[in-house]
């Protein structure tokens, strides 16, 4: 039998627009403490990196034991075959292009449990919370799950038997760029109109409260969705149409997937019912009877959940047929 610590700890790592959280993640889903730091993203990739390796090697330390694998959920698109970013948007500037499971191989050679390269796995930052849903979460037991992730942005994930669909493009689930009924006009992260992010996200509310003559001094979405819960009837109507627009877009991706559940995660998904209520009679009312009893649930997981499924991922990786895979080809394999 051989000695999990001796044989090294895997790291999980949610990297997000803000902040970054990382934990020893171990293979049955014991969770060690969180640890995070800002994101230092308006520095560039380098500097975003070295955060990651920091903070990989703190947990590390911590953990008193050797690094056998990191997983990485990012914000971004990315090509999970080949750890690298495919698109982003402008929170992390400069990072469509970085090469991030090379990046975090190169700067964690030295904390490497036994031969061989460092096995890393970066997935989609939603993916990653997905799958850790799936795993231990709102979706466990599950066949298959949507998760619909209400944040700075609108993201989705789709997992069929544990592991999150990528698609031909890397951007399988990307239900922030669905056109919505709303949204007509409004201009998305993208560089398109019509987006369901354009009305759906955290920065639009905020932004639709003061563009419709909403008080000045509102500083952020935060202070909208607390308004809407004391009754504020512009607050609340600006809110309502936001999760309106994401249950008609979840309503959609549904009919087309017909998943056994529906779970929904993030900072605004979590307003309360002002939020809940809008959302889930808007998903209700646009599916057909023989969805009436589908299940859609609060995700469970919290801030754990990217660390948890991104982890997940190289756990897979390990325990591949063959053992640590090839640098190169951190992805999984396809049946
Ligand atoms: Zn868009």
């Amino acid at each position: 039998m051989t000695d999990p610590a001796a044989a090294g700890v895997v790291v999980g790592v949610d990297l997000g627009g803000t902040k970054i959280a990382a934990a020893t993640v171990t293979a049955s889903g014991g969770l060690g403490p969180l640890r995070s730091v800002p994101t230092p993203g308006q520095d560039g990739p380098d500097a975003v990196l070295d955060a990651v390796a920091g903070l990989v090697r703190a947990v590390v330390d911590a953990a008193g034991a050797p690094l056998r694998g990191v997983g990485v959920g990012t914000a971004g698109v990315v090509d999970v075959s080949r750890g690298v970013i495919v698109s982003a948007t402008d929170t992390l500037p400069g990072w469509p292009g970085t090469d991030v499971a090379a990046e975090v191989r190169r700067r964690l050679v030295d904390v490497v449990a036994g031969p061989g390269p460092l096995a890393v796995f970066v997935e989609n930052d939603v993916d990653a919370h997905a799958a850790g849903e799936a795993w231990l979460g709102a979706a466990a037991g599950a066949d298959s799950a949507l998760l619909v992730a209400v944040g700075t942005g609108v993201g989705g994930a789709v997992v069929l038997d544990g592991r999150p669909v990528r698609g031909a493009h890397h951007l399988a689930g990307e239900m922030g760029h669905v056109p919505v009924p709303g949204a007509e006009g409004l201009p998305c992260t993208c560089g398109r109109p019509g987006h369901l992010e354009a009305i759906g996200a955290g920065p639009a509310i905020h932004r639709r409260y003061l563009a419709l003559g909403g008080d000045p001094a509102v500083r952020d979405t935060r202070e909208v969705v607390a308004l809407a819960r004391a009754g504020e009837e512009l607050a609340g109507s600006v809110v309502r149409a936001a999760a309106t627009a994401v249950g008609r877009a979840t309503a959609g991706v549904v009919t087309v997937l017909d998943p056994e559940v529906v779970v929904v995660g993030g900072g605004v998904a979590n307003a309360g019912e002002v939020w809940w209520s809008a959302f889930e009679s808007a998903l209700r009312a646009e599916v057909v009877d023989v969805l009436a009893d589908l299940s859609v649930r609060p995700a469970a997981l919290g801030a754990a959940a990217a660390v948890l499924g991104a982890a997940r991922g190289v756990h897979q990786l390990c325990s591949a047929p063959g053992g640590k895979p090839a640098p190169t080809t951190p992805g999984r394999t396809v049946e």
